[in-house]
C-alpha cells in the first residue's frame, strides 16, 4: 500500500509517496494534487529525498537500550523498563539533592511538532526544570527575533514559496537554495524565464548564484554594511516609498538618519564590493515594482544576525515591499521542523502556540490545557549554546546541570567550539540520548535509547512557508524501537508527573491546538483530517466553529502583528564579526552545506546513495598559491577554538581571502566561534579568523573522522 508523505530533512517537505515493496520500502515523488499552487506539490525530491529510505534496516541501527559503564568502559543492553527506570531514578535523584534546574532537555528543529510540544511540556511539568532549548536555535533565531520586531510575527516565509516567481526582483542574502532545496531552485528559473532578475549575496559563488544576473561576493560577516549601503542609495534615488512608510510603518526618520554616512565608497572598504557593484543592486531594486529579499543561514548565523536581517527588512519596509503581492521579506528556514519546533514551547523562552514564558496570561492559559498551577511553570532557561557550556559547570553564582536528555540532535556534531562542548557533555552526571543510530553524540552517553525514524511515526511538521503538513506512518518500526513520545510519556510517569501523557500523536495535536488557540502560531483550526484533506494548512488558522478558517497563506496584507497594526523600522549598526583576521589566522573561515548531506550527517552519511567524501577545504587558487598547496592536498586549519585536517578543494568562485569547510563532518565545528547574537543567542558560526597550513608543515592532529561512524 503506498503512503503519502513527506521527506525527512529540510525545510522545504517535499511530498512523497512510500510503498512497501517486500521488506523494502520504495520513494516515489509525490504531486499533490488537492494543492496545486504549492512548491511542495509538484513532484519533485532531491537525492537525498529520493535515498531517504536507505536507513530502514541499516546495519547501525540501535534496536534496544544501551547502558555504558563509565568505570568499565563498553556497553550493555537493556530491556525498555531497565533503561527508563534507571533514568528516572538518576533525574529525581538530582532533583532532590541539587533542584529541578539540574535536569535539562535539549531537542531538535528535525523532531515533529507534537514531539517538540511534549518536550515543553515534560521538561516545565514533569522535570520542572526551566533548562530547555533547542538546536533550531542555530539555524534561523536570528531572522525569527528581527521578525517578532519588525512584524510583531515570526513566521519565516510569510507568503507561499511559489509568490517567488512572480516577482521582479529577488534578492537572496546568503542563501545557497540550489544545493540545499535543489527543488526550490526550479521558482528562480520560472520567475529568470518571465523577465524577472535573481541577484545573490554570499562570500562563495555558488551553485545558486550561477543562477544569478548579479552575483555579489562580500568579505563573510559584513551583509549588515551592505545592506546600509543600499538603503542609503536608495533614499539618495527617492526610491522610498513615501505613502506607504508613512501609512503602515514607525521609526523611518531616525532609520533614514543612521544610513545618511553609508555612503557607496565606506561600504566599499567594508564589504570588499565594488561601489559599482552595489548601485547596480540599488537600481535593480529600485527599478522593480515588485522586489523579495530573503535571508538565510549566511546573513544570520553571525554575531549581529539580528541586526543584519533587520537591516534588510529596514530594506524592505523603505520600499513597501512586505503585504504588497509577489513582494516582500522572508526567511528560508533549514531544518525540517525549524518552524514548528520552536511555536510550540521546546525554545527556552516560549511556550504553545508563540506564547512567551514570562507572560503571565500566556502561562495561565497554558497551564490550564496541562491542568497544573501557573505558579509551578518555571521561568525562561538558557538558550541552546549557553545551555551547553554550562553542562557540568560549579560556580558560586550556582551550578549549571548535571543531566542532559537529548532528543533529536547531534551535538557533537552541530554544535560550535565542538571540543569544549564535548568536555561539557563528558563533565555530566547524566547524558541520555535517543536517536536511531550511535552518532557521535550518543557514543558519549550513559544510556541511549532506539527511538524511530519518519517513515515508522505519524506526525505535523510547520514548512518554511508556515505550511502545517503531516507526515504518515508507512511502516512498522523494528522490534525494540519505541518513539519518542512513549520515552517521554514513560519518564513522566515515573516521575509522578501531573497531566496526561499520551503517545498517540493526534491525540496530543489536538491538545496542542487547544494550548495553541489565541497564541500568535495559533492551530486550533487546523485537524489531522484538514492537512490531508488539502494537503497542508497555513497558520494561523483558528478554530472559528463551523465556518471553518481556511488558514492564512500570505501575511501583513492589511496590518502588521503589532498592536497598531504598523512595522517596526529598527536603527542597527554595523560592528563587524567578533574576530578580524590577523598576522597570525589572516583568513576568515566560513561554513556551509553541501547537495548530498544534511545537517550532523548522522543520517546522510549512512546512506550509501549518497557521497560521502568527508570534509574539504576550499579555498582559491591565489591563496592555494601562497601557502603552496594543490588540489586534493591534506591542509590543517586552526582558529583560536581548535583545528582540523582535511584535503584542498581549489576553486575560482570563492574570495581568495576566504576558506569554507562544510559541516556535516566532526571537525568544521572545531573551528567554528561561539561568539553569540545579543538578542537571538545565535552562534556566529558563518566567520571566524583562521590560519591555513600545509599539513606537513604542522604536527598533525586527529583527522576529521566521525567517532561513532563505520564508514
Ligand atoms: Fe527532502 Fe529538502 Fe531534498 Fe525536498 S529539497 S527532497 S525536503 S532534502
Amino acid at each position: 500500500m503506498a503512503t503519502a508523505t513527506h521527506c525527512p530533512y529540510c525545510s522545504l517537505q517535499c511530498g512523497m509517496t512510500l510503498t512497501r515493496q517486500g521488506r523494502s520500502l520504495e520513494v516515489d515523488a509525490r504531486a499533490m494534487p488537492a494543492n496545486p499552487h504549492s512548491p511542495i506539490t509538484e513532484g519533485a525530491l532531491c537525492r537525498k529525498g529520493w535515498t531517504a529510505a536507505g536507513l530502514r534496516g541499516h546495519r547501525e541501527r540501535i534496536t534496544t537500550p544501551m547502558l555504558r559503564d563509565r568505570d568499565v568502559g563498553g556497553w550493555r543492553a537493556a530491556s525498555w523498563d531497565e533503561a527508563l527506570d534507571l533514568i528516572a531514578d538518576r533525574l529525581r535523584a538530582l532533583r532532590e539533592a541539587h533542584g529541578p534546574d539540574t535536569n535539562a532537555v535539549f531537542g531538535g528543529g528535525g523532531l515533529t511538532t507534537e514531539k517538540a510540544y511534549q518536550l515543553g511540556k515534560f521538561t516545565r511539568v514533569a522535570l520542572g526544570s526551566s533548562q530547555i532549548d533547542y538546536n533550531g536555535r542555530w539555524c534561523m533565531s536570528s531572522a525569527a527575533t528581527a521578525g517578532n520586531r519588525a512584524f510583531g510575527l515570526d513566521r519565516g516565509l510569510p507568503f507561499p514559496l511559489a509568490d517567488i516567481e512572480g516577482t521582479d526582483v529577488l534578492v537572496l542574502v546568503g542563501s545557497n537554495l540550489a544545493e540545499t532545496m535543489p527543488p526550490a531552485a526550479r521558482h528562480l528559473d520560472r520567475l529568470r524565464e518571465r523577465g524577472g532578475r535573481v541577484v545573490v549575496i554570499d562570500p562563495r559563488h555558488t551553485a545558486t548564484a550561477e543562477r544569478a544576473d548579479l552575483a555579489i561576493q562580500p568579505v563573510p560577516g559584513t551583509d549588515l554594511a551592505l545592506a546600509l549601503g543600499v538603503l542609503h542609495l536608495l533614499d539618495a534615488r527617492g526610491a522610498v516609498a513615501e505613502e506607504y512608510v508613512a501609512a503602515r510603518t514607525t521609526g523611518w526618520d531616525d532609520v533614514r538618519a543612521s544610513v545618511a554616512g553609508w555612503w557607496p565608497e565606506r561600504v566599499e572598504r567594508v564589504t570588499g564590493v565594488e561601489a559599482t557593484v552595489l548601485r547596480e543592486l540599488a537600481d535593480l531594486l529600485a527599478g522593480a515594482d515588485r522586489a523579495m529579499i530573503l535571508t538565510a543561514r549566511g546573513a544570520e548565523q553571525q554575531r549581529q544576525g539580528t541586526a543584519t536581517v533587520l537591516a534588510w527588512i529596514n530594506v524592505a519596509l523603505a520600499l513597501g515591499l512586505p503585504g504588497k503581492e509577489y513582494a516582500g521579506y522572508g526567511c528560508l528556514t533549514g531544518q525540517g521542523n525549524g518552524q514548528g519546533g520552536r511555536e510550540h514551547g521546546q525554545k527556552a523562552d516560549q511556550l504553545p502556540g508563540y506564547r512567551m514564558i514570562e507572560d503571565p496570561a500566556a502561562r495561565a492559559h497554558v497551564a490550564g490545557v496541562w491542568g497544573v498551577d501557573p505558579d509551578s511553570l518555571p521561568g525562561k532557561g538558557r538558550s541552546a549554546y549557553e545551555l551547553l557550556d554550562a553542562l557540568g559547570t560549579r560556580s558560586e553564582d550556582g551550578d549549571g546541570p548535571r543531566s542532559l536528555l537529548v532528543f533529536g540532535s547531534n551535538i557533537v556534531v552541530s554544535a560550535p567550539r565542538a571540543e569544549h562542548v564535548t568536555e561539557r557533555l563528558e563533565a555530566l552526571d547524566l547524558l541520555v540520548v535517543c536517536d536511531l543510530v550511535m552518532s557521535e553524540t550518543a557514543a558519549l552517553a550513559d544510556v541511549v535509547l532506539p527511538v524511530t525514524q519518519w517513515a515508522e511515526e505519524s506526525g505535523t511538521m510547520t514548512n518554511l512557508e508556515g505550511r502545517v503538513i503531516l507526515r504518515e506512518r508507512a511502516i512498522t518500526p523494528p522490534e525494540g524501537v519505541r518513539s519518542d513520545l512513549d520515552v517521554i510519556a514513560g519518564l513522566a510517569t515515573r516521575l509522578g508527573a501531573p497531566s496526561t501523557w499520551s503517545t498517540e500523536p493526534e491525540e496530543i495535536f489536538t491538545e496542542l491546538r487547544a494550548a495553541s488557540a489565541g497564541g500568535l502560531a495559533d492551530y486550533s483550526g487546523i485537524t489531522y483530517d484538514r492537512i490531508r484533506a488539502e494537503d497542508g494548512v497555513f497558520w494561523p488558522c483558528p478554530d472559528t466553529g463551523a465556518e471553518a478558517h481556511p488558514g492564512t497563506p500570505r501575511l501583513f496584507g492589511e496590518r502588521f502583528a503589532h498592536p497598531d497594526g504598523r512595522a517596526r523600522f529598527k536603527t542597527v549598526e554595523y560592528v563587524g564579526p567578533a574576530e578580524e583576521p590577523s598576522a597570525d589566522y589572516p583568513v576568515h573561515l566560513t561554513t556551509g552545506r553541501v547537495l548530498g548531506q544534511y545537517q550532523s550527517g548522522a543520517q546522510t552519511r549512512r546512506i550509501k546513495e549518497l557521497p560521502d567524501d568527508g570534509p574539504f577545504v576550499e579555498l582559491h587558487p591565489l591563496l592555494a598559491d601562497r601557502i603552496g598547496a594543490v588540489d586534493g592536498e591534506a591542509l590543517i586549519v586552526t582558529t583560536r577554538r581548535g583545528t582540523m585536517r582535511a584535503p584542498a578543494r581549489v576553486v575560482r568562485t570563492i574570495r581568495p581571502d576566504t576558506v569554507f569547510v562544510p559541516f556535516h563532518w566532526v571537525g568544521a565545528n572545531r573551528l567554528t566561534n561561539d561568539a553569540l547574537d545579543p538578542s537571538s543567542r545565535m552562534p556566529e558560526f558563518k566567520v571566524c579568523a583562521a590560519r591555513v597550513e600545509l599539513a606537513v608543515e604542522v604536527a598533525a592532529p586527529a583527522p576529521a573522522q566521525p567517532v561513532g561512524a563505520t564508514r
